[in-house]
């Protein structure tokens, strides 16, 4: 079957390596000149298999009001007044409104079981995938196989982190809740920061390692495996008639006006003519942007952009630096080291489709993230602005995330059109399960995850 791939992430060229496992004849396009230039380029790194609950629980809306007035808070709702006309491009605001409202239709206590259960199945199932993903390549992308350690500050956190310890055990995740001491066994880098810390929790089987690295691999070997890449190319409409999609209209793009901070070279390219793409299917993997690509032929997912920040700083002393990931509750955000840098991410912001890091929120965002990294473990790296001689590197990208966190893979209601989006927070965790589920379906095999009987089989869309 003739399969082309709409967008180049993790879940993209997951879902290319695993069609070309199967045998199809790939094509993968991407307005960026490479692949993992967006959401997929400089996140946490970790493979959070066990660290996966939902944003959305019953104390969510009232901590999202309290924090709407805090800059640095962990999660900012900034409200996008409706519009219409062209600035409405993305939904213009209403999209986050109607967004908004189903994710509070998710904060209860049953809603929260429920997705758990699905995602922890995704991502048990995913874990397995990646393992073979590495075992048949050899890729190598500064995995840690060291677990990740969430440590507290807050003795009441720390008791409410028990009670989750609890429900994630009874789904089959361990998580084990420890006191400092054990923490700093496990972590010893945390040692001088030991006197705000009063336990944690420690999963063993997560690991850490860099998504655009294995992304940019994969894509590479998926080349050599015969996939064809239109890199620099807009996906501008999918061209449906009879309910079916007949073809993809593309065009090419100066996709270096982008990549501005990334370390990419721009190119420049004089072949702007459409072109139209057939193929017997279409997979929208275009993260945050599947939304608004698939309402232009009716079909309706819930998936909002969720902003996040990342910095990430030279080691200057490694044998002081963390090899288990870890995840600091009071603010939200994960340290994890990528060989011989310390990456910092975290935050989110539910406002508009825009990346950018200029803004004055934005830089107050990521100050916040290097004011923690430098009193978490002082000295280790090199937290110094360009001024001052430093070269860090500091990057958001937008989340795709859907109310439930649940990611959205399946089969439209339109023919020959499948969805593999809506990874929010765990994308690189979900990303070889979700891209090896979606194969097989179009493959016509329904996968492990979704037969379970004993387990919590997990729910494709249109399935
Ligand atoms: C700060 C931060 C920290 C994170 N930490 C973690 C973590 O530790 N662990 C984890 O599991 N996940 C983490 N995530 C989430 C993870 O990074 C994302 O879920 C994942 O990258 C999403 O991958 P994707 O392929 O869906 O999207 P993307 O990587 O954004 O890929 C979509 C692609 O589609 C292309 N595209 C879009 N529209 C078009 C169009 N019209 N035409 C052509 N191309 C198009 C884009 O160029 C892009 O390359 C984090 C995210 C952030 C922001």
């Amino acid at each position: 079957m003739k399969v082309i791939v709409l967008g180049a992430g993790i879940i993209g060229i997951s879902t290319a390596w695993h069609l070309l496992e199967l045998g199809h004849d790939v094509t993968v396009v991407d307005r960026q000149p490479a692949a993992a230039l967006e959401t997929s380029f400089a996140n946490a790194g970790q493979i959070s298999v066990s660290y996966c609950e939902p944003w959305a629980n019953k104390d969510a809306p009232l901590k999202a009001l309290k924090w709407m007035f805090s800059k640095e808070a962990p999660l900012l709702f900034r409200p996008q007044w409706p519009t219409f006309g062209p600035s409405a491009k993305f939904g213009g605001g209403w999209q986050q409104w109607r967004w908004g409202m189903q994710f509070l239709g998710q904060c209860n206590d049953a809603a929260f079981e429920r997705n758990v259960q699905q995602i922890v199945a995704l991502g048990a199932y995913s874990h397995l995938a990646l393992k073979d993903i590495v075992d048949a390549t050899n890729i190598d992308y500064n995995r840690l196989q060291q677990g990740i350690a969430h440590y507290f500050t807050d003795q009441h956190a720390l008791d409410a982190a028990g009670e989750a310890a609890l429900l994630m055990q009874k789904y089959g995740v361990s998580r084990q809740v420890m006191g400092r001491d054990a923490i700093l066994t496990i972590e010893p880098a945390l040692k001088s920061f030991a006197a705000h810390i009063v336990g944690g929790t420690y999963t063993a089987s997560d690991e850490s390692g860099d998504a655009r690295v294995f992304t940019q691999k994969l894509a590479r070997l998926c080349e050599a495996k015969g996939a064809e890449f239109l890199y620099g190319h807009e996906v501008l409409a999918l061209n449906k008639s009879n309910n079916t999609i007949k073809s993809i209209a593309v065009k090419a793009v100066n996709a270096g006006s982008r990549c501005q901070n990334r370390g990419i070279n721009s190119y420049e390219t004089d072949e702007f003519e459409a072109k139209t793409l057939m193929a017997d299917a279409f997979v929208v993997a275009c993260g945050s942007f599947t939304a608004p690509l698939l309402r232009t032929v009716g079909v309706d997912v819930p998936i909002y952009p969720g902003k996040g920040y990342s910095a990430t700083f030279k080691i200057l002393k490694p044998e002081l630096a963390p090899n288990v990931s870890v995840i600091d509750d009071q603010a939200k955000c994960a340290i994890t080291r990528l060989g011989d840098q310390l990456r910092v991410a975290g935050t989110i912001e539910i406002g508009a489709f825009d990346n950018t890091i200029s803004s004055n929120l934005s830089q107050i965002r990521c100050r916040m993230l290097t004011k923690r990294v430098e009193a978490v473990l002082p000295g280790v790296c090199d937290t110094r602005s360009m001024e001052e001689g430093g070269s860090p590197n500091y990057w958001s990208g937008l989340r795709p995330a859907t109310p439930t966190n649940i990611p959205i893979i399946g089969k439209t209601s339109v023919d020959k059109l499948w969805v593999n989006a809506g990874h929010g927070t765990l994308g690189w965790t979900h990303g070889a399960g979700s891209g090896k589920a979606i194969a097989q379906l179009i493959d016509g095999q329904m996968p492990v995850i979704a037969q379970s009987k004993a387990g919590y089989p997990f729910k494709f869309y249109g399935f």
